[in-house]
């Protein structure tokens, strides 16, 4: 079985490195905010380009604080598109501000900065770009936006560990970046992790404060804060995936080129890449009208490709006919019934790439 994400081999990979880190913490008797943490902040935030990394226990909780620190809350809205995973949206109803929703652009599948002004309103506070599947949306233009009403940026980079937008990496551009450190992201822990970036040194240190109790550091609670900490194993599991990001997202650059060679001139619309962007390939995505079909024939064959993501936010039980969308969202629902993702991961295997890519011309050629 060829998994669609498999953080369980990356462990083999590393196992070594891995076991001493974990370790070093458990016979350290510190398991929460120490130094692993402290450390892992500084190399990623040196990693990233930013002043500061703040770490937190997951890209949700990024997304939640970094709007509670700009003082986003009830009767706010906060732009943001339907098509990206729920976290981008739930974050933004748990700090009590408001979704408005925008379409997507059909090439890229990210923010369409085209359908802004119709989003816009005076209770508009910030964007949340999704740097969708490792690219970046178009940052430029919700850049130039957002300056012009004075609205934050807050970048979801939590698929994008490493990509760029032209020379920099994404994190370093927005007023605040969010990264998620689930298992199965370019850059994953073994549990629930995420960090905030941020070259601003007064929110930087306010979701540090949110992160515990909105303490001092006297631990006197100076603001409403909550439990949200990255906990010092986690910490040291990344410290160790973080010194093989690159290789890793080379890697699976060099499996998206191969996907690229090997289904050109199918019919299959194959991911591409904005001219600005360095593209990390957390996913690779094509597009197919006989989608499902696509995906039943590859899973009998022992291949498992995945949906990112089935349903639209404002088309799930949970948000159905309550979420704000600027206009029609009519590229974000027809690509949510076309997009198949291939495996995709450091680890696989050029075999196995040739064989998904021969059964997907089997497909074809039998359909
Ligand atoms: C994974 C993900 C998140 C949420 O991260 P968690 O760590 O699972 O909370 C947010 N946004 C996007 C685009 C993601 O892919």
């Amino acid at each position: 079985m060829i998994l669609c994400g498999n953080p369980g081999v990356q462990y083999q990979a590393y196992r070594e490195e891995i076991d001493l880190a974990i370790k070093r913490v458990l016979e350290s008797g510190w398991y929460i905010l120490g130094d692993e943490l402290g450390n892992f902040e500084l190399e990623f935030s040196d990693y990233i380009g930013t002043q500061h990394a703040v770490g937190v226990a997951s890209g949700t909780d990024a997304l939640y604080l970094s709007l509670i620190a700009c003082g986003i809350g009830s009767g706010d809205e906060v732009i943001t598109v339907s098509h990206t995973a729920v976290a981008t949206v739930a974050a933004i109803e748990l700090a009590g501000a408001v979704p408005v929703l925008v379409d997507i652009e059909p090439n890229f599948y990210t923010l369409n900065p085209v359908c802004l002004e119709s989003a816009l309103s005076d209770k508009t506070k910030a964007i949340i770009p999704v740097h969708l599947y490792g690219q970046s949306a178009s940052l430029g233009d919700i850049l130039e936006f957002a300056e012009k009403h004075q609205l934050y940026v807050i970048e979801d980079c939590a698929q994008a560990h490493g990509a760029k937008y032209q020379k920099q990496k994404l994190g370093t551009y927005g007023d605040l970046a969010c990264f998620s450190f689930y298992p199965t992201k370019n850059l994953g822990a073994m549990g629930d992790a995420g960090a905030v970036v941020t070259n601003n040194s007064e929110l930087a240190e306010t979701i540090g404060s949110l992160r515990e109790y909105g303490w001092d550091e006297k631990r006197i609670s100076v603001a409403k804060g909550n439990n949200s900490r990255l906990d010092e194993l986690q910490a040291a599991i990344l410290r160790v995936k973080l010194r093989h990001l690159e290789e890793g997202n080379t890697a699976r650059k060099n499996i998206a080129r191969d996907y690229n060679c090997g289904l050109e001139g199918l019919g299959f619309g194959l991911p591409r890449v904005n001219k600005s962007n360095d593209h990390v390939y957390h996913l690779y995505v094509i597009r197919c009208r006989e989608r499902d079909k696509l995906r039943r024939y590859l899973r009998d064959r022992g291949v498992v490709a995945g949906i990112h993501y089935p349903i639209p936010i404002h088309l799930q039980p949970a948000y159905l006919g309550r979420l704000r969308c600027a206009g029609k969202l009519t590229e974000t629902e027809k690509a949510a019934e076309e997009i198949l993702s291939l495996p995709i991961y450091p680890e696989l295997g050029r075999s196995d790439v040739e064989l998904i890519i021969q059964t997907v011309k089997e497909f074809i050629n039998n359909s």
